[in-house]
Order: C-alpha cells, then structure tokens, then sequence
C-alpha cells in the first residue's frame, strides 16, 4: 500500500498510481474473500483459483474523494535572492511543469518575484507534489496585507489554475523589547536586541526634542519598547508604531505613550503622566551630529575678532542630511554673503529658522510647506567657512535668538476628562512597560541578552 507516500509520486504518473491504489485496496478486500478457498489454493500458485468478485458500489470513486482530499501536505520555504520559479517551487517540494508554467504566463502570478529574500511562500501540494494552492503575503500596512493566492481550478486531466491578489487582514501584536545599552553604543545594542530599524528611527524621532542620541546615551542605560506588528501565518508582515517607550538615560527616565486622536486633540505622543512630547521645533537640524560652536559671543575662526555668533554650528561631514526643525514653509532658497547656500524656513508665530553652507538644497522650491523632519538641504563649506558644518538659526521677528533656550518652551499638558481618557487608555500599555521593568529584574540584567 503507497496510497499517501509522495516520495514516490512523479509527475503524470498520479492518475494512472491513484488507479493502481484503488486497485491494491480492491485486490486486498478479494484476499480476505478467497481466505475461504481451500489452502492448497495458496501453496500452488499453479492450482487453480476459486475467485469471486466483491461488488462494492461506488468504492472506487469514493476512495478517489478520501484521497483527494485528506493527502496534501503544506510546504513554507523563504524566498530567497536569485530566485526562479523552477527554484522556488522544488525547495517548496512542488513538481509540476503547469503549475510553473501558468506562473510564468499569469501577471499576479508573477507578484511571486516583487517579494523580498526572507519572505515566506506556503505551498499545499498533493501526494504527487502537484500544486493545489500557494500563499504569500505581498505588502500592506501593520493592519491589512495584500495576499497572492494561486489555485488549481481544473482537473487533472486539464490543468488550470487561477491567481488572485486579495486583501487581508493581519493579526496586530504589541511586540516588546528591553535591554540595557552596551559598551558597543545605542545602535549596535539595539541591533542585539532585534529593534527592527524602522523602530529605531521612530524612538529618536519622539525622543528628538529631549535626547542626543548619540552623545547622551551611556553603557548601561535602559531602555524598554513597545510597538505594534502586523501577523500573518505567524510572521511580521510590516511594523507599526511606537505605542510606549521607556528610556532610562542615567537617572534620568524619558518616556513617551502614544495616544490617538480623541476629538480635540490629534494623535500624538505624550509622557506618562500627559504631557505633550511635541515640540515647535527639533534640538537639532542634522541628526548624529554634535554642537560645535553656540550661541552668543565667541572669537570668529575667520576674522579673529570677537563677534556675537548669532546660530549654533553642528559638525557634520559635506552631505550629511540637513532636516526642517519645525512645519513652516520656504521663505528664502539660494546664496547669501558669508552664509553661502542658505534655506530660510517661516513658521507660525514669528518664528523662522535658517541653515546656512549647505552643499545642495534637497528638492525644494520657495513658498513651499515643508514639516518637522523634512530633508531639505545637504551639509556643506559653502560661503565663510573653516570646513563642512550646519550653521543654524533661530528669530524671532527676524532677531536671532538662542534655539536652546526656544527649544525649552513648555509643552501642552492634558487636563480635566482628556486626560481621565488619556489615563485610562494608557493603562494597558503601561502595564506592558511595567512588565518589562520586571523583566529587568528578573534576569538581573535584561531580557535580550544585550550586554
Ligand atoms: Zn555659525
């Protein structure tokens, strides 16, 4: 009996093995029926045979339906660089000339090779290792997928099948990470400690008014996370946001909670306690880098005389990333005496900033909006500069002002039933930090095996 072994399945052989199994099912059932027949029977191939026929209705055609549909075996091979249909079908155990055939013809098919290495295809094949259906999950959001469905529609005789791209819906987690930052630095412990970088970017993005990461954060700093990911069959599919984030830097705890819009107030960040984390303006223009000169009075490198530094210099090498520090739109783009290539930005409240020795501007035309964050200019010497760095500005009403002591400018804090809402809402995240701490605790150390 090889009614389910597919190692011995070949392609086109299936109809004519699926007949030979029913056949040995059937030949078996005549055994226990000439089990009657005189013994002799059995000891003399030569004797003759006293054979009866057993009449089974539809046994046939049932046994063909039990087989149909209990042997498939489902098959998951990661997608992996370089490969061609005929690769990835052998690694998912999928033999099948049409099925590789109609996914070389079919356009949704063909989604198969947009996926990128590492993501997961599903195969379901049968006992001959011909195609039944293939899954794999193309793109989407934290929440939905776009899904490719591939189908055997036809019968065996005629192959055909059917592709389908369909939305789905992805099963959302709150995934949690804590660990203890290492000698190696902020990005290589969360490196270690499986923080996908997208994640990363969103925690010095909420932490950027408050923290220099890379000048701040010591050895031995904590930090726990939570963010939400998108599911499907087990694997993440795209991560989501930063929903709470705890940062002990030294003594000093910085946290944040995201929390949604309620009707008054749009989705933002806030400290634990609720207290806006969003500031009018970011602590620094270029990110990585540090303060090299400040504000106020201070012996000019180039003139050799006391003069007021109206900005604060950031060290940066030529095409370092130069960012808007806060929404506003572009009120002046092009060269001017000493500053060289400067992009002046005009914000709500009689506010502008400027960025000056840029090497190039980054896609960005007068008059136009830009937000908190928006690459718009690159690091440069241009105009009166010793060497490549971001000198940067803030006025009010056109009088430059200290941005330090601007960006210190208190936050807005919930009150009254926004934040009994606010509260409420956040408990639950809350306790997840809280679980963390204990975590902490627990190993003596960190759950991540970050040291
Ligand atoms: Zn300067």
């Amino acid at each position: 009996m090889e009614l389910n072994d597919p190692t011995l399945a070949h392609h086109g052989g299936r109809r004519k093995k699926l007949a030979a199994s029913v056949a040995a099912v059937l030949m078996l059932c005549m055994a226990a029926a000439t089990g009657v027949a005189p013994r002799n029977a059995y000891l003399d191939p030569r004797a003759p045979r006293q054979q009866e026929r057993l009449h089974l209705p539809d046994l046939r055609e049932q046994l063909e339906k039990l087989t149909d549909a209990t042997a498939t075996y489902i098959h998951e091979a990661p997608m992996q660089g370089g490969d061609t249909i005929a690769s990835l079908l052998k690694r998912l155990g999928v033999d099948d000339p049409d099925a590789q055939e109609f996914i070389r013809r079919n356009a949704a098919a063909r989604n198969l090779f947009n996926l990128e290495p590492g993501q997961v295809v599903l195969a379901e094949v049968d006992q001959d290792n011909l195609l039944v259906s293939l899954r794999a999950t193309l793109d989407g959001n934290v929440s939905a997928s776009r899904e490719l469905v591939i189908e055997r529609a036809g019968d065996l005789d005629e192959p055909a099948f059917k592709a389908i791209v369909r939305a789905v819906r992805n099963e959302l987690r709150h995934e949690m990470r804590s660990g203890i930052i290492a000698a190696g630095g902020f990005f290589r412990t969360m490196d270690a400690a499986n923080v996908p970088d997208e994640i990363v970017r969103q925690m010095l993005s909420i932490f950027s008014g408050v923290i220099d990461f890379h000048h701040d954060i010591v050895a031995g700093d904590r930090f726990r996370i939570v963010y939400e990911a998108g599911f499907r069959d087990g694997a993440v599919v795209r991560n989501g946001r930063v929903v709470a984030v705890e940062l002990i830097n030294r003594t000093q705890p910085y946290q944040a909670l995201w929390y949604p819009a309620d009707g008054s107030h749009a989705g933002a960040y806030y400290t634990f306690d609720g207290r806006s984390m969003a500031r009018p303006f970011l602590r620094s223009p270029v990110e990585f880098s540090r303060m090299s000169s400040g504000f106020g009075w201070r012996n000019h490198p180039l003139h050799h005389r006391w003069v007021q530094h109206k900005g604060i210099d950031f060290a940066a090498p030529t095409g370092a990333r130069v960012q808007a520090t806060g929404d506003g739109t572009v009120d002046f783009l092009g060269r001017q005496t000493g500053y060289g290539n400067i992009v002046i930005l005009r914000h709500d409240g009689g506010y502008s900033t400027c960025y000056a020795h840029l090497s190039q501007y980054a896609g960005i035309r007068p008059g136009q909006r830009v937000t908190q964050g928006q690459l718009i200019g690159y690091v440069g010497q241009t105009g009166w500069a010793t060497g490549p760095h971001l000198h940067y500005e803030l006025r009010f009403h056109d009088v430059p002002q200290n941005p330090l002591s601007v960006m210190l400018m208190e936050p807005e804090t919930l009150a009254g039933p926004t934040r009994q809402r606010f509260l409420s809402y956040t408990s639950d995240l809350l306790s997840r930090i809280a679980v963390l701490r204990s975590l902490d605790v627990a190993a003596g150390g960190n759950r991540n095996l970050v040291r």
